[in-house]
């Protein structure tokens, strides 16, 4: 079973700035999530256990989803799926690619189909959903209730929760943010470091996941550390992921949580959080995305 291979056992916390090291006595803490397992890591086995549990009480024997040739969830789903025991369709934006992705290279040997959408197309899932019935159907990056409810679950992996005063995660669908807020006590903060250029939707998405109650909740999306838009990895950012697994033996991804940590760090310089805060940062794992950088790109992975 599914559940057996994942190690939740391995989610630590890794203090990588004690509050003595620093004159400010911020302290930031890594939720590290990545450590669940290599393919399904960090948040994309949270938004999916839901789903996947309600594909199975109702009897579906095939789940479908959508995302890009890169995308984590799209190889999650496929793991979870295959090891479940169930059939699984990708529905991939794009035309099909003369060489196939690392990610959905693995994604088929996983049993996955795959099917190539042109991008307008891949912009009216429901037309395909619909025609489709027998297929239990999950929103792209596992977006909707079922999703934020599953990733609301991280949080209780931390030690202390009420310690901190801030949650801070990268955002892309919004899915796990929604999750976080919900799971958040009154009196912290949730960020969202968002990871596309100018997604400013993203803020309704989340909300509308979050109960009258949920809503009344801080939280705040910050959208200037995308570097350029979505899986753009200049080599600022690639000498900064380098330079964070020499000083804190922390391996991050291009996409999401080196984002996340280096708009931590310069929101610290910016004195963003005051004096004596503690900080509770999610690595939402991702690190197979890397597999698609040229070999030694990075020092780690
Ligand atoms: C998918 C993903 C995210 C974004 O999650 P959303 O719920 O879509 O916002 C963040 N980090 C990693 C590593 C991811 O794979």
């Amino acid at each position: 079973m599914l559940k057996n291979i994942l190690r939740f056992d391995k989610i630590i916390t890794q203090t990588i700035i004690g509050n003595h090291q620093n004159s400010k006595n911020i302290s930031l803490n890594i939720l590290r999530t990545d450590l669940l397992h290599e393919i399904i890591s960090g948040n994309k086995w949270f938004k999916l256990s839901l789903y996947l549990k309600d594909a199975i009480a109702k009897g579906f024997n095939t789940i479908g989803t959508f995302g890009g040739a890169y995308s984590n969830h799209i190889i999650a789903s496929a793991f979870a799926a295959n090891q479940l025991g169930l059939n699984s369709i990708g529905m991939i934006r794009g035309e099909a690619p003369n060489n196939l992705s690392a990610t959905l290279k693995y994604a088929q040997e996983l049993q996955m189909n795959l099917t190539f959408l042109s991008r307008s197309d891949y912009k009216n899932p429901q037309k395909i959903t619909d025609q489709h019935r027998e297929i239990y159907w999950i929103n792209e990056g596992g977006y909707g209730l079922l999703g934020a409810e599953g990733a609301k679950e991280i949080l209780s992996y931390s030690k202390n929760l009420s310690g901190y005063q801030y949650i801070i995660a990268a955002a892309g669908t919004g899915t796990m943010l929604a999750g976080l807020v919900k799971a958040a006590h009154p009196h912290q903060k949730v960020i969202g470091i968002s990871v596309m250029k100018g997604n400013f939707a993203m803020k309704e998405k989340v909300m509308d996941l979050l109960s009258d109650e949920e809503q009344q909740k801080q939280f705040e999306i910050l959208h200037d550390f995308h570097f350029g838009g979505y899986a753009k990895h200049p080599k600022e950012l690639i000498d900064f992921m380098n330079h964070v697994y020499a000083t804190y033996h922390l391996p991050t991804d291009i996409v999401y949580t080196s984002k996340t940590l280096f708009a931590l760090f310069r929101l610290i310089d910016q004195n963003y959080f005051e004096e004596g805060s503690n900080i509770l940062m999610i690595h939402s794992g991702g690190l197979q995305g890397n597999l698609s950088l040229p070999d030694k790109t990075l020092r780690f992975y």
